[in-house]
């Protein structure tokens, strides 16, 4: 069975535990208890690849958004939080990534059942990446650090000055996350802020809640203080509103879509939070005239269809030089031919459904715009009937800048490839979009790839490879694809304060 063929496999029953996890009451973790929403209102969450309700969360209404906030105020004021020691800090940090290792396997699990990614692919990019960056980010928590400065100030004849600036934990952090890589997104956002000192509130996407309660109770059993991590499931437009106008919010952590990065930003602005956006983008991939032709057709696949193209940095418009179009194209269709689509939790899948009917329609509707436009469906270019929500690995040639499929994120397994000649023409049409997120070259000549990465306007560049990240390489977009950098040192700036301190001695 491949994706030419519409036999999708049964998706195998999940493991006890799983069960048991998904079946359980609905609740919120608030100051560190497992509590009901007021209101009783749930939300149904479904397993992307058959369609079927696997579970309900809590809708969390404005009162338990007021109750998060004052339970994270709290634990940022005083208690054991705010007088843990640095190392402390790291500590307890390490102590979660060590639970997250040791229920590696059923998060894995979890994951492809909500998600709809495959349970390999969960098992060796999300779950480990999600231990990683604790890890990582908890050696943060003992090298924060300020610096001493000499001033000038005039004015006091004779006066001297001891003059420092220190780093302080912004406070109260309310972060929001989409449904693409629900675990590590939440280890992306909660890592960095804790190291910090900061307390939080997580609020996931509404299609993907699981993998997040699932942590909060690895985050009460690793020990950290009630308040500190505090989870609300809920829906966009109500519970992640209610946060980012919170005025008892310091700071605003986003990753998700560019509509609604800029909606939150309106909002924020009223209460003068802080925020960081991790948004959209419509990554280019440049291919060389040089460039090994196996090695291209085997990168582009894996910059579009890894994670079924719901990638931020997806390689969704595929530049490629017109000596060896032809054949790239060639290769990669063959490519998109033979990925297995299936069920996640089946061994034998190699790519997943979408992760819900709206985004399997949405990204129907771009290929359909695409065809109204003039292009050309080389490989897939449909769903597969079946009750999950499958999308066959698509290429489309033909495609010109003004087209949607180019100009627009789709966020599905669908490449826009276009041809070129010269250098200069790649270059002005890999930078002719309003998303700056990534790009990638593929090419064996040094010197050509250092000419072109500082033309490119895009927050990560990678040559010979596409889609990989590290949680010490910072992250983020130029232009619409968002604000501020994750990752690395240059997180830090995102979750403390500057205090400069001027004293007369
Ligand atoms: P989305 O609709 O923007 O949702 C992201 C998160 O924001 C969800 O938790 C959502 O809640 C919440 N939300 C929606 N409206 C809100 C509002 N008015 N106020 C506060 N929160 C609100 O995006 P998505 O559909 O989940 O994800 C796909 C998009 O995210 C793509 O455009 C993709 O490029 C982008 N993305 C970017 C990155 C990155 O690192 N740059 C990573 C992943 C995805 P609900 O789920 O309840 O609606
Ligand atoms: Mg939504």
């Amino acid at each position: 069975m491949n994706a030419s063929s519409n036999a999708i496999a049964a998706q195998p029953n999940p493991s006890n535990k799983v069960r048991d996890f998904v079946a359980r009451k609905p609740r919120l973790l608030i100051n560190g208890e497992w509590v009901d929403s007021r209101s009783g209102k749930t939300i149904a969450v479904f397993d992307p690849a058959t369609g079927r309700e696997i579970a309900q969360v809590a809708d969390a209404g404005k009162e338990e958004v007021d109750r998060a906030v004052a339970a994270a105020r709290a634990a940022f004021e005083s208690g054991p939080w705010a007088d843990m020691t640095p190392a402390a800090r790291e500590a307890i940090l390490w102590k979660l990534s060590d639970l997250i290792e040791r229920d590696a396997a059923e998060l894995a699990e979890l994951e492809s059942l909500n998600n709809g990614k495959t349970r390999f692919m969960a098992s060796i990019i999300d779950v480990p990446g999600a231990r990683d960056w604790f890890r990582y980010m908890a050696g943060w928590a003992t090298k924060i650090e300020g610096t001493t400065m000499q001033t000038s100030i005039g004015g006091i004849p004779g006066a001297k000055f001891h003059t420092y600036v220190a780093r302080e934990a912004v406070g109260v952090v309310a972060q929001i996350v989409p449904w693409n890589f629900p675990l590590a997104m939440a280890a992306w956002k909660l890592a960095p802020a804790l190291a910090a000192g900061c307390t939080c509130i997580l609020k996931p996407a509404e299609q993907t809640p699981l993998s997040a309660l699932r942590l909060g109770e690895l985050i009460v059993e690793a020990g950290f203080p009630p308040g500190v991590v505090n989870i609300l499931t809920g829906l966009g437009e109500t519970t992640g509103a209610a946060l980012v106008a919170h005025p008892g919010v310091d700071k605003i952590a986003f990753t998700g879509s560019t509509e609604v990065g800029k909606i939150i930003n309106k909002s924020a602005t009223d209460t003068m939070k802080r925020v960081s956006l991790e948004l959209g983008g419509k990554s280019p991939m440049i291919v060389l005239p040089d460039a090994d032709v196996g090695a291209a057709v085997g990168g582009a696949a894996m910059a579009i269809f890894f994670n079924s193209g719901q990638v931020c940095t997806a390689g969704s418009r595929l530049y490629i030089h017109s000596k060896i179009f032809d054949k790239v194209v060639e290769g990669l269709c063959g490519a998109a031919s033979s990925i297995r689509l299936g069920p996640g939790l089946e061994q034998a899948t190699e790519m997943g459904p979408l992760v819900s009917k709206e985004q399997q329609e949405r990204v129907l509707s771009y290929i359909e715009s695409g065809k109204k436009e003039g292009a050309t469906v080389v490989a897939g270019g449909e769903a597969v009937s079946h009750p999950g929500y499958f999308v066959k690995p698509t290429v489309l040639v033909n495609c010109n800048p003004r087209m949607r499929v180019v100009r627009e994120e789709i966020f599905g397994p669908v490449v826009a490839a276009q041809r070129y000649d010269d250098l200069d023409e790649v270059v002005k049409a890999a930078n002719d979009s309003p998303f700056g997120l990534s790009a990638s070259i593929w090419t064996n000549n040094l010197s050509a790839a250092h000419r072109l990465i500082p033309r490119i306007k895009a927050g990560t560049v990678w040559v010979n490879c596409h889609n990989l990240v590290d949680p010490n390489m910072p992250f983020g977009g130029f232009k619409s694809s968002g604000v501020g950098r994750e990752h690395g040192r240059a997180v830090l700036d995102l979750y403390t304060e500057l205090k400069s301190v001027c004293m007369l001695v």
